[in-house]
């Protein structure tokens, strides 16, 4: 199977799709409904010297990977990232230097992810996704160190509310993602842009709050925004966006 194949294989998303219909998560009871286990070779007794050997990954010496997270098949983990416990990378994806992946994590197959990124907890990321250098997601909602009593809070007490990122969506550097935004298919968000609500498939947004200023191919092409939903044809690659 290709690439080009992958991407566009719907079967894969099938349950990714159904999430995108369940409401918000809050820890710790998290638990993610959807499984992308046909792209994730898990191997549990992994650990950092093994990994970079009996999983066909490429891993940075100076790469921290627990020993509970699921790394796939040629998974390539650069210098300093970090992947935390029951965290998730799919076949064929990257995952730049110094970038974190925080617990429960789940990233899809043939993901980039560049350099100095933070995925915190709630993120799922389907598969075919962009991010570029120092996108943050934040998923605390109303985040405390301690409670009104002046005693520590632990993280756990905290709300989460997950962030989806559908296939082909790309996020440019320096994003910042708030708490249960849904980020459609083939979606492009601009750099710096603060996303604050969903975004639909193939939408094209900038700023802050970031406003949808058009409309996206599949292979990038851009269209500026129209007030009445156009049919458009892409110059480049043919392919026609839904309505
Ligand atoms: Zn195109």
């Amino acid at each position: 199977m290709t690439l080009s194949d992958k991407l566009s294989h719907p079967t894969t998303y099938s349950d990714a799709d159904s999430l995108a219909a369940t409401p918000a998560y809050t820890l710790p009871a998290m638990t993610f409904p959807v499984s992308i286990s046909p792209t994730i070779e898990v191997d549990g007794t992994m650990n950092e010297a093994a990994t970079a050997q009996s999983a066909e990954a490429d891993v940075h010496p100076t790469a921290r990977i627990s020993s509970s997270a699921r790394i796939g098949r040629e998974v390539t983990i650069q210098a300093e990232a970090q992947i935390l416990d029951r965290a998730s990378v799919g076949e064929r994806s990257l995952v730049g230097p110094r970038t974190f992946v925080d617990e429960d994590v789940i990233v899809g197959a043939y993901v980039r992810v560049l350099n100095d990124v933070t995925l915190c907890k709630g993120v799922m990321i389907e598969s075919g996704v962009f991010i570029g250098p120092h996108v943050l997601f934040t998923s605390m909602e109303n985040p405390r160190a301690i409670y009104p009593s002046g005693e520590p809070k632990p993280e756990t007490q905290n709300d989460f509310e997950c962030i989806l990122v559908r296939h082909g969506a790309s996020i440019e550097a320096g994003a910042i993602l708030l708490a249960g935004v849904r980020i459609g298919q083939f979606a492009m968000i601009r750099p710096g842009s603060v996303v604050t609500q969903d975004i639909p498939a193939y939408g094209l947004v900038a700023g802050n709050p970031a406003k949808l200023i058009g409309q996206v191919c599949r292979c990038g092409h851009p269209y500026p925004y129209n007030e009445e939903p156009t049919s458009h044809t892409c110059p480049d690659c043919g392919f026609t966006l839904p309505l």
